[in-house]
């Protein structure tokens, strides 16, 4: 099969023929229709995924059809459409037996502990308890997004923040995670400011339906507290503070800028990776605690809470196939891969390994 693939930390990868898997007991292969390039490939590239073992397949994000199946599965035959949360759980353990795959100790994720989905063909782990059908209204490239920022997304606001309509939330990042939140939030009734460094990213945002957006430096104009930063600008347009507030980016001045936009009483969920590699991020917990807030983590999102997401895009309330910017081959995204961490697009990036 052909598969990008890099050889060591921050060097070209390069599209090379190789073995395709074979599935493990209890797991399948997949061959993959459309998988998604995000922020988390270009961690593991960079070499700050102590999971990554060189030379490497990136890539989590992913729907297909089900080619082979391992010994031991029940559930899935070939041929079904599939697609699967980045943290595949072990299947076996009381977290997982409970629904709660996501934070299961002995995890597998695809494209991190093993060759991921840049490929024409992926292994998973445990497909029992880890795979999910697509819908047939749903095409692959919408339900490969869902894998990892949009569940993500959905989970951070449903199940951490427990968003309720009317709230304000203050969404910072405008990427694949931010926009997916954005969505999500107007779908359920909330008011969403959006924030990124970006125009194109804020834009999108606005058509996604952020009733306001700000750039992370420069601001809206005509705030008296423009100089002040995020927080007070927030604070102003919400007459007190956001009830919600997601970093989507990872960037210890996006949590604090997002932890400072809350309201008292207020809930944080942190989405974006902040690896320790720079020494842990600094937050501002004195406001924390004079202020009450929950400082909540929230970590993809385990098969089992993927029906009612479904349900959403199934009636057409949530529509993230609106989120893919750009599709691209394999050669595309081996070139584009290192410098994904600059690349300003909003909205998804999609690889076509068939291209
Ligand atoms: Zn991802
Ligand atoms: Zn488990």
């Amino acid at each position: 099969m052909r598969a990008v693939v890099i050889d060591t930390a921050q060097t070209l990868p390069r599209v090379r023929v190789m073995p395709a898997p074979v599935a493990p007991p209890g797991g399948v292969v997949v061959r993959v229709a459309a998988t998604g390039m995000c922020r988390s490939d270009w961690h593991g590239w960079a070499g700050h995924d102590d999971d990554i073992a060189f030379p490497h397949v990136p890539g989590h994000e992913l729907a297909g059809v089900v080619a082979e199946v391992g010994e031991g599965v029940r559930r899935w035959s070939a041929g079904d459409r599939v697609t699967v949360p980045f943290v595949c759980g072990c299947g076996r353990c009381a977290w997982c037996r409970s629904g709660q795959a996501q934070v299961c100790p002995d995890q597998q994720q695809p494209g991190f502990t093993h060759a991921g989905s840049f490929a024409e063909f992926v292994a998973l782990h445990a497909a029992d308890t880890n795979l999910v059908a697509i819908p047939d209204q749903v095409g692959f490239a919408a339900a490969a997004g869902l894998g990892c920022r949009f569940a993500t997304a959905y989970r951070a606001l449903v199940g951490r923040a427990r968003l309720a309509e009317g709230e304000w939330v203050t969404v910072i990042g405008a990427g694949g995670v931010g926009l997916s939140a954005v969505m999500i939030a107007r779908a359920l009734g909330a008011r969403v400011i959006a924030v990124d460094r970006n125009d194109e990213a804020l834009a999108a945002a606005a058509a996604l339906g952020a009733d306001r957006t700000l750039r992370a430096a420069g601001h809206e104009t005509g705030l008296a507290s423009q100089a002040a930063g995020i927080p007070q600008a927030v604070h102003e347009l919400t007459g007190g503070g956001s009830h919600v507030s997601v970093d989507a980016v990872g960037s210890e001045q996006a949590c604090a800028d997002a932890i400072l936009s809350l309201r008292r009483r207020g809930r944080h969920v942190q989405v974006g990776l902040l690896p320790p590699i720079g020494g842990h991020p600094r937050v501002p917990m004195s406001r924390v605690i004079g202020w009450e807030l929950d400082v909540l983590g929230s970590h993809g999102m385990a098969a089992a809470d993927y029906p009612a997401m479904l349900q959403l895009i199934e009636r057409g309330v949530l529509a993230p196939d609106r989120l893919i910017e750009r599709t691209v081959g394999l050669e595309e995204a081996a070139a584009l891969l290192p410098r994904f961490d600059r690349a300003a697009v909003a909205g998804m990036t999609m690889i076509d390994p068939t291209r």
